[in-house]
């Protein structure tokens, strides 16, 4: 039953994926696969997630994240895959939901990213996955 929620998990953010390595294809990225998740790196990702208006070490599009370079998609695994996880609960409908979000945070004088409920959840699962390495690490 697992199996079958997963593969329709894919099959959900299948549109999504596509445009991910489409895009990491188009921008000569290196391609792995870590834990069903298509990672993809190259110096021409770096240069356009350095031009974004919030400039980004990471990005998720589907199952696929595209990173400046290998040693940004470990550090940002775990939040990243916060997003994959997003994405297989709102399929195509993630981007729009974000960036809808977004715009409505922005026009009340918030902050159209930190405050934005994806990226909070995002962040609170790294903060406590920090933790809990933080923890582990003092009591050795
Ligand atoms: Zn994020």
């Amino acid at each position: 039953m697992r199996r079958l929620i997963q593969l329709v998990a894919y099959l959900w953010t299948l549109p999504n994926t596509l445009l991910g390595i489409a895009c990491g294809l188009i921008l000569a990225g290196r391609f792995q696969v870590v834990d069903g998740v298509c990672e993809v790196h190259s110096p021409l990702i770096a240069a356009v997630l350095k031009r974004f208006p919030l400039p980004a070490s990471a990005i998720t599009v589907g199952h696929v994240v595209l990173a400046r370079d290998k040693q940004m998609l470990a550090m940002t695994r775990t939040h990243e895959r916060v997003h994959v996880r997003q994405y297989e609960r709102w399929g195509i409908m993630f981007v729009p939901a974000y960036l809808f979000a977004s715009a409505c945070l922005f026009l009340q004088g918030k902050d159209g990213y930190r405050e934005n409920p994806f990226e909070k959840e995002a962040y609170a699962v790294e903060g406590a996955d920090f933790n809990t390495t933080s923890n582990a690490t003092n009591r050795r």
